[in-house]
């Protein structure tokens, strides 16, 4: 399967995203997307600590901002990740990916290999659970750092 580690939408994407979901291209949701494009993976409270640092003239509270995000991710134009220390997280790639965590800074990364993906949706899309069937499937490798440097 193709769209595998997708890049996130640019800017004229997003927009033309929007439009197909019958929503506005207002000031918000273009800079919560610029900082979504920039973070990856991010909470409500990171992209407004993103938009507070990154001098940007749109004014936006963490609740507005939680809301954009949650209707970009019914939308299917971004995707709810929960995060090991109980953090609702967007995901700015909606195609299928596999993620690695950092349990020791909590942050999302996705894995670029795309050749190991592709077996591991392959082998498990084709399992079978006696009175389910797969929705889907969402892979998230548990990693901490192996460098002595990065322990505190
Ligand atoms: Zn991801």
């Amino acid at each position: 399967m193709t769209g595998l580690l997708n890049k996130p939408m640019t800017m004229d994407e997003f927009r033309t995203s929007l439009k197909r979901h019958s929503l506005k291209a207002t000031a918000q949701r273009l800079a919560v997307h610029e900082a979504m494009m920039a973070l990856g993976h991010a909470s409500a409270d990171m992209v407004c600590d993103y938009l507070a640092s990154s001098g940007s003239a749109v004014k936006v509270n963490t609740s507005s901002v939680y809301n954009i995000l949650s209707q970009l991710a019914l939308t299917g134009i971004y995707r709810h990740r929960l995060s090991a220390n109980n953090k609702m997280y967007f995901d700015v790639n909606s195609a299928r990916h596999i993620h690695l965590y950092d349990l020791s800074t909590h942050t999302f990364r996705d894995l670029p290999d795309d050749e190991f993906s592709e077996m591991v949706f392959a082998k498990l899309g084709r399992k079978r659970f006696k009175g389910f069937k797969i929705e889907n499937v969402d892979v998230q490798i548990l990693v901490r750092p192996t460098q002595k440097s990065s322990k505190k």
